[in-house]
C-alpha cells in the first residue's frame, strides 16, 4: 500500500534541511511528501513571516520537484490548527484503509505530549520521527527525555518500511545521512544580525526573503 505522507511545520522559513528530509522520505517510501505550513497563531501577529508568505516560500522551494507538494489546508481553517484535526480531515478524505504517515523531527517528538489530544494521533496516522543533530533514534534516548511519549510509543515501535502495510498506529524513525544542521530560528537570527544565511535556503527563497525584507528586525 502506498502511504499518504504529511510533513507539518511552521517553515518560517523553509530551509534546505526541510527539503532534504522531504526528498529522503519520498525516496524511502517512493511516494510524494505533502508539506503543510501551519496557520498563523490566532489573535496575534505572526512571529516572522505570515502564513501566506511561508506557503509562498514553500511553493518556490518545491517548484520543479513533483515529489514535494505544498498543501495549504491548515491555512484555510478557522480557529487553532491542531494536527489531530488535520489528520481527521485527511482520514475522512482517504478512507479507513489508507496508510497515513505524519512526519516530525525527533526534537519535536520529545514534545509530542504537549500537542492537543496527542494520543489520538495514533488512531488516525503513523508517526515518523526524523533524526536531527543533537537527537538519537534509539529508545533509550527518548525514554530519558520524554517518559510519557516513550511509553505511548513502546508498543508501537516498528521499522519504517512496516508502516505502509497498516493504516495507522505505529511509530518509526528514519535516519538522515548526512544529518542536516539548518534551523529556521538560526536563519532568522542570522538575517537580523547581518550574518551569512542564503546558503541555507534555495535561491528563489533567498531572493523572496530579500525582496520582501523578511526577518530583518529579528523575532
Ligand atoms: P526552529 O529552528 O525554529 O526549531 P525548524 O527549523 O525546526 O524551526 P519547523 O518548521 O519548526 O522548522 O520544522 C518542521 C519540522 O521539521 C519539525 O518537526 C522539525 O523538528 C523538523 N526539522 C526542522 N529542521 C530539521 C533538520 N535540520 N533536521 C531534521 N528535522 C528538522
Amino acid at each position: 500500500m502506498t502511504p499518504f505522507i504529511l510533513y507539518g511545520g511552521t517553515f518560517d522559513p523553509v530551509h534546505e534541511g526541510h527539503l532534504a528530509i522531504g526528498r529522503a522520505i519520498a525516496d524511502a517510501f517512493d511516494t510524494p511528501v505533502h508539506f503543510l505550513p501551519a496557520a498563523d497563531p490566532p489573535h496575534r501577529l505572526p512571529p516572522g513571516a505570515s502564513a501566506e508568505q511561508r506557503a509562498t516560500m514553500l511553493e518556490l522551494a518545491t517548484a520543479g520537484d513533483p515529489r514535494l507538494i505544498v498543501d495549504r489546508r491548515e491555512l484555510f481553517r478557522s480557529g487553532p490548527s491542531f494536527t489531530v484535526d488535520t489528520l481527521q480531515q485527511v482520514r475522512g478524505e482517504l478512507g479507513q484503509s489508507a496508510s497515513i504517515i505524519w512526519v516530525l523531527g525527533l526534537d519535536s517528538l520529545v514534545q509530542l505530549d504537549t500537542w492537543h489530544d496527542w494520543r489520538r494521533i495514533f488512531s488516525l496516522a503513523h508517526v515518523l520521527g526524523v533524526q536531527r543533530p543533537g537527537t538519537a533514534m534509539g529508545k533509550s534516548w527518548l525514554r530519558q527525555r520524554a517518559a510519557a511519549v516513550y511509553s505511548e510509543l513502546a508498543s508501537r515501535w516498528r521499522r519504517f518500511d512496516q508502516l505502509p502495510g497498516h493504516p495507522h498506529g505505529f511509530y518509526a524513525s528514519l535516519p538522515m545521512h548526512p544529518l542536516r544542521a539548518e534551523s529556521a530560528t538560526d536563519i532568522r537570527r542570522r538575517i537580523a544580525a547581518g550574518e551569512p544565511w542564503a546558503d541555507c535556503v534555495p535561491k528563489a527563497v533567498a531572493d523572496y526573503i530579500g525582496t520582501a525584507g523578511l526577518y530583518r528586525r529579528g523575532t
